[in-house]
């Protein structure tokens, strides 16, 4: 098959790879599209999260890319959940099943994370992590990585569900939200702008997102944002205030990574508030500590889609809950991931979500 690979920071090539073999439990998945993601951009350029063999990813034949969707095309021993031709959406975790977070269901922060390798083999995968993923033509998944492509959903549209998975797990590790509870989404990037989406479709009220970009905030509104800041313009936090009559809202879902995002979170949710950390800033940050006690507020952080979120994002999407088509901005070839990466990192002509079709239609 074809398939990309990195060898050193930011040199892709295109190159070829046996066809990877469906163990028990898994399937073999025929990759239709595939969308690029800032975790990608942070590999590709420097190497973290990704692990493989224990360390750097760069020139060990890895292929990098999580966020696919595709088509069942040879079923593992057993396999008796998906059939040939099923579409599915993959989620990027498949813990080792063995360790007490996963047992936990907390299987995106597996004990043995990259540990799939020599003697150190315990059976996690994280495609486009520590394991190969998606920039390829086929991959490899566990059966309990799938979730069927809702009908009527589009490739492009179908990579976009292991995002809004994030979102809801984003929820789900706040504590689940109750409809008519008030949520801040600060940071209008595809997992924020996916929070507001999934916030206000379980009822979320008011909903306010926060970033600097109006194009970006506007389609926050169009996703079901009720109130839209630009804090560029006005005071994340006064204006939060205002918006509530100076109680604060009950959650904050951080997905800016903007320094001072944890503590404008702070000033923003009412006593008993809490916050969860989806972005982060790429130097450690201060806050004042005594604030967080004193005001019994709960700060969380996540890691990507677990204890299953993206089946229920999923849900949501094959009920149309909102129209995740409109954070999809760009679609390239598979011929094309140099350009399309390009894309996705220096967000030129506005693009947001970049999609690479490995299968012509
Ligand atoms: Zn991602
Ligand atoms: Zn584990």
């Amino acid at each position: 098959m074809r398939a990309w690979i990195l060898d050193d920071p930011e040199q892709l090539r295109l190159t070829e790879k046996p066809v990877p073999q469906p163990g028990p439990a898994e399937v073999l998945v025929r990759i239709d599209a595939i969308a690029f993601c800032d975790g990608d951009i942070r590999i590709i350029t420097r190497g973290p999260p990704a692990l493989i063999e224990g360390g750097l990813p760069f020139n060990k034949n890895f292929t990098p890319g999580h966020e696919y969707m595709g088509t069942v095309v040879r079923l593992g021993l057993g396999v008796d959940e998906y059939a040939i031709g099923d579409r599915v959406a993959v989620e990027v975790h498949f813990g080792c099943g063995r360790c007490e977070r996963c047992r936990a269901g907390m299987y995106t922060s597996c004990l043995n994370y990259g540990m799939n390798y020599g003697t150190h083999n315990k059976g996690h995968r994280a495609n486009g992590f520590t394991t190969d993923g998606g920039f390829a033509e086929y991959a490899v998944n566990n059966v309990n990585t799938l979730v069927h492509v809702p009908d009527g959903i589009g490739d492009e549209e179908a990579t976009l569900i292991v995002t809004a998975g994030t979102a809801m797990y984003a929820i789900d590790t706040l504590g689940g939200l109750i409809a008519g509870q008030s949520l801040v989404v600060t940071g209008p990037g595809a997992i924020g702008l996916l929070s507001v989406a999934v916030g206000k479709a379980l009822g979320a009220r008011p909903v306010i997102l926060t970033g600097t970009r109006d194009s970006r905030l506007e389609l926050g509104k169009k996703l079901g944002a009720d109130h839209l800041v630009n804090i560029k313009t006005e005071n994340p936090v006064e204006a939060v205030k205002r918006i509530t009559r100076d109680k604060g809202v009950h959650y904050v879902i951080e997905c800016s990574g903007n320094p001072n995002g944890l503590s404008d979170g702070m000033d923003m949710v009412m006593r008993g508030g809490r916050i969860c950390l989806v972005g982060f800033a790429n130097e450690p940050v201060s806050v004042d500590v005594a604030k967080l006690v004193r005001n019994h507020i709960s700060v969380f952080g996540i890691r990507g889609e677990g204890r299953s979120a993206t089946h229920r994002a999923a849900a949501l999407v094959a009920q149309r809950r909102f129209d995740a088509k409109l954070i999809h901005t760009h679609t390239f070839k598979m011929e094309d991931v140099p350009m399309a990466f390009k894309y996705s990192r220096e967000r030129i002509d506005g693009a947001i979500k970049v999609v690479v079709k490995i299968r012509e239609t």
